[in-house]
């Protein structure tokens, strides 16, 4: 046994379980066993009595290669140095605002991939990486200065099994416009069905998920029609859409940061007026849309979608913030970010504290069930698969 961490307080993540003083030992990585008896063997005990402890957050949208300033296409102007030390910066963001687990969905020239290898093989720290690539787009579609322009059926289909040799985990569609493509509507329809049914073929072939950026009611339909696994944002969703996503198990991100802070900080700094526009045209709809998916059982799974406008690596917590103030409850946003979010990606290894998963913890001041601001402030601690950071070492590290 490497190491015993004696915790507090502690939040399984069973269904919102919580236990007082329990020892949460950890080996080669893994959780060996959480137990209220000190194991006998152990020298090396890690006193978290004062903490609350709870399974590594779990971001489901981000993109780490973007920086998040009013033109997320700045970023394809600097060299290749200069985007790779942003992405490691912004991956200790990530980590130090207690992150373990990123799925990260739109990157240039397959950098994610490449990225989510080295920190695999531990040549940099980070959250670990679930990663898409460039995404699938009509041509002139949303994101196309980031993604790959495809159109028909048989472009579509090669485009996926291009994605699945380039070695991505899933694969991301565009099935609507989007806020911060110039020209393009969110409310319109993009990638048809017929096309993303041929992308959700090859990928679900693969055993791999398909997520889909998916914003007005029809696209968001189209997507469902095609079979993707989740829907990313969904602005403009009906009782009809709300219902399907139940039948069929598809997951909500609703990614509330990203529409948040362009709303919030986009006139002061510069955002195009269209893109603020089109941000207000949808907030209301998406609120409500959101109450209504909650309220019927949807899935829903945290994101930010972080490198959008003014919406950095470390707020994952404002998302889970964001969610209470959008009516879910202190244990569900946490459930969201934890358990729900690792099984919106599809991997069964996290998002709880149990024996024989990931050793993925984080070590709170506070209690986030009392007070889920604690999550934005006080992360003292991130354990990643067994590896202990002190979050204030880390966030002194990322001083340039
Ligand atoms: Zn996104």
């Amino acid at each position: 046994m490497d190491r015993v961490y004696f915790c507090g307080r502690i939040l399984t993540g069973a269904c919102g379980e919580v236990k007082r003083n329990q020892y949460v030992s950890v080996e080669n990585g893994k959780i060996v066993s959480v137990s209220s008896q000190r194991p006998p063997e152990c020298t090396d005990i890690v006193d978290w009595s004062g903490y609350t402890v709870m399974p590594g957050l779990i971001n489901c949208h981000t993109h780490v290669g973007i920086v998040p300033a009013a033109d997320s296409n700045l970023v394809l102007t600097y060299p290749l140095a200069q985007r790779v030390i942003l992405i490691q910066k912004h991956l200790v963001q990530l980590l130090a605002s207690g992150v373990t687990t990123i799925r990260d969905l739109g990157c240039y020239d397959d950098m994610d991939i490449q990225i989510r290898d080295c920190i695999r093989n531990e040549f940099i720290i980070g959250p670990d990486m679930f990663v898409s690539g460039p995404m699938l787009t009509m041509t002139g579609g949303h994101s196309y200065t980031v993604g790959v322009e495809v159109d028909g059926k048989d472009t579509c289909r090669k485009a996926a099994r291009q994605r699945l040799k380039s070695g991505a985990d899933l694969v991301k569609v565009m099935a609507t416009g989007g806020v911060l493509t110039k020209g393009v509507e969110p409310g319109n329809a993009q990638l048809s069905c017929e096309e993303m049914t041929v992308i959700c073929e090859e990928a679900h072939k693969a055993g791999k998920k398909v997520a889909a950026h998916a914003q007005g009611t029809t696209g968001i339909q189209n997507a469902l029609n095609a079979g993707v696994d989740s829907i990313e944002h969904g602005f403009f969703m009906n009782q009809k859409i709300i219902d399907q996503m139940v039948r069929k198990g598809v997951y909500y991100v609703p990614t509330f940061c990203a529409p948040y802070f362009m709303a919030c900080k986009g006139k002061e700094l510069g955002l195009a007026q269209e893109f603020i526009d089109k941000v207000y045209n949808s907030l209301e709809a998406h609120a409500s849309g959101f109450t209504c998916a909650l309220n019927s059982g949807v899935k829903i799974a945290c994101g930010t979608d972080a490198g959008t406008p003014f919406n950095g690596h470390d707020m994952t917590a404002k998302e889970i913030v964001l969610l209470c103030e959008h009516g879910m409850s202190n244990v569900q946003a946490i459930q969201a970010a934890t358990q729900n979010a690792a099984e919106c990606i599809g991997v069964a290894d996290r998002g709880k504290i149990e024996s024989g998963l990931l050793a993925d913890m984080i070590a709170v001041e506070g209690n986030p069930l009392e007070d889920i601001h604690c999550l934005e402030t006080s992360v003292r601690y991130v354990v990643k698969r067994g590896r202990l950071f002190d979050t204030d070492v880390l966030k002194r590290s990322l001083l340039g």
